[in-house]
């Protein structure tokens, strides 16, 4: 047996994991892409199901059009809000947030959002016009991180949140490639990330996606992780796994388990004209819809409201 035919919940570092092309070749023929058909975000909504509505890299670029946004009970944001970070574009986007009527918004960072990743605040290096520009900002409002900014969604970084019995886990981490914020090298390092998500995850929110759906770049790259698709499909098996990051890999595929969804609102030239994708997930026994009037944003934020 090599290493690459493990059996289902084990997850090591794969012999391709440096090499996403290669491992493209040698892995992928044995996936199955089953086509998946969109929901009209027009299609009434039931009370027995939530329906989700899905943003990402949006790159301050959707703010003046929250009329675009089709409804839904809850938003989804995958990362890349802004395009370098500044706290005034946050604060833009969090506006923007309390104008859409979804009951409540997850949102994560991308790698674009630099000034979400801590150890780039420690040490901006090349970044540091932009992370002083965004320290005035948030010292003229007496807050501490950006993160406070986000009044209006729940925002997940490495931690998960449950709606309506339907557990959510968001994650920023990429495998180094455009740079800037939240990247690690391919292998044990992004591994040990996707080994904190919950095996009972039922929506997986990552802004990089997993090897071979949706990470296609226009140079013919693929930019997808290796360990994160084997995490999704041999450990956690979620239903949905939302990510963005590709912008050219804008669309969704399901393996026959898992839906994959690449949200990305703008394309490769970051034009923001993808329409947000919007799925339907059942309300699990016991719980219902009434849940979601009962949420209260500020008792949600508290978490991040500390950082
Ligand atoms: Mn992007
Ligand atoms: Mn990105």
């Amino acid at each position: 047996m090599s290493s690459e035919d493990l059996q289902e919940g084990d997850v090591t570092v794969s012999q391709y994991s440096a090499e996403p092309n290669v491992a493209y070749d040698r892995l992928y023929v044995k996936q199955r892409v089953v086509k998946v058909t969109r929901l009209n975000p027009n299609t009434p909504i039931s009370n027995k199901e939530i329906r989700f509505v899905c943003l990402s890299d949006t790159h301050s670029r959707i703010e003046r059009t929250p009329d675009a946004i089709p409804f839904g009970d809850v938003l989804l944001h995958a990362g890349d809000l802004t395009n370098i970070g500044l706290a005034a574009h946050v604060d833009t986007f969090n506006t923007f947030l309390g104008m859409l009527p979804h009951k409540v918004k997850f949102v994560i960072a991308g790698n674009h959002d630099i000034s979400f990743d801590n150890s780039i605040m420690q040490n901006p290096q090349e970044f540091t016009k932009y992370i002083d520009v965004t320290r005035q900002y948030l010292q003229s409002r007496n807050l501490k991180s950006v993160k406070q900014l986000l009044t209006n969604c729940v925002y997940l970084e490495d931690s998960t949140a449950e709606v309506c019995g339907i557990k959510i886990y968001g994650a920023p981490w990429v495998p180094q490639y455009c740079d800037m914020g939240f990247n690690l090298e391919r292998g044990q390092a992004l591994l040990d990330k996707w080994n904190h998500i919950p095996n009972d995850t039922d929506i997986l929110i990552t802004h990089g996606p997993p090897l071979g759906r949706g990470d296609l770049s226009s140079m013919g790259l693929r930019a997808g992780c290796v360990e994160l698709l084997n995490t999704v499909q041999r450990r956690v098996q979620p239903k949905v796994h939302l990510f963005g990051h590709i912008h050219e890999g804008y669309g969704m595929t399901s393996d026959g388990q898992t839906t994959f969804i690449n949200a990305s609102n703008c394309t490769v030239r970051c034009k923001c004209t993808n329409p947000p994708i919007v799925f339907d997930l059942p309300i699990p026994a016991g719980h219902s819809k009434s849940e979601l009037a009962a949420i209260n944003m500020e008792d949600v934020n508290l978490t991040h409201k500390e950082t």
